[in-house]
């Protein structure tokens, strides 16, 4: 288990079940230190509100809260919803492809446009899911832009865990993540109380393979807050 999860929803998507406060108080109870909570931007029809950002601190004693967004890629130029007025409140822009598919486009077709989403944003921390089964992505073409722009793989642990992306498409995922170089998340993207914190496909699958631990930014509290700090440094040159 890993000491932060980057990537869980509240009713603020139209997706989630519980409350920030439920997810917070499940995710201290399984021993997690830090939790960030990433509503679906406005692409998706709903959002947080701006009280969410500017306003809400650490709302559950013992728990470090992390507030992000999981934002949409929403054009072929690589245009993303991230939200420039919250900018300097986001801890952690999350992006990934939700509602875009393109009948039997190849997984070339949605690197190049991730490739350009991140060159043309260097907001974006985080790629989550390039492993979603509408939207497979050419893995090594990706994890070789996120090794040069210091953006993060996700290695989202309820696609593998549903079946909805196959464990030997995963561990193809990993292995261009460890030819790369870049770095990776392991996250629960959990919609529900009992996802919260579980991170067990992903666990067996790093250890098959045996990744390098220091490549995971997430692995302790510390390590997060050290990998956040950066980011949010980058950031502040271009917003
Ligand atoms: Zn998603
Ligand atoms: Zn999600």
């Amino acid at each position: 288990m890993f000491e932060t999860d980057l990537h869980a929803h509240s009713l603020f998507s139209a997706c989630g079940l519980h409350t920030i406060i439920e997810m917070l108080t499940a995710a201290k109870i399984k021993g997690i230190r830090g939790q960030a909570i990433t509503d679906h931007g406005p692409f998706l029809g709903r959002r947080p509100s701006s009280t969410f950002f500017e306003r809400l601190e650490n709302p559950v004693k013992g728990i470090r809260f992390f507030k992000g967004m999981e934002c949409n890629v929403t054009d072929e130029a690589g245009s993303i919803d991230v939200i420039p007025k919250f900018m300097k409140w986001y801890d952690v822009v999350l992006v990934g492809f939700h509602n875009f598919s393109i009948k039997d486009a190849p997984p070339e077709y949605y690197a190049k446009i991730m490739t350009k989403a991140l060159r043309t944003n260097p907001c974006i921390d985080i790629i989550v899911h390039p492993n979603a089964p509408h939207f497979v992505i050419d893995f090594k073409m990706i994890a070789e832009t996120a090794a040069e722009t210091g953006t993060a793989i996700e290695l989202n642990n309820a696609k593998t865990r549903l079946g909805r992306s196959t464990e030997e498409q995963t561990i193809s995922l990993i292995e261009a993540c460890i030819e790369a170089g870049c770095d990776v998340t392991v996250n629960t993207d959990a919609h529900a109380l009992n996802e919260v914190g579980n991170t067990d496909v992903i666990e067996a699958l790093l250890k098959k393979t045996a990744f390098p631990t220091e490549k995971i930014v997430n692995r302790t509290l510390e390590s997060t807050i050290e990998w956040i700090a950066k980011r949010k440094a980058i950031r502040a040159e271009f917003y």
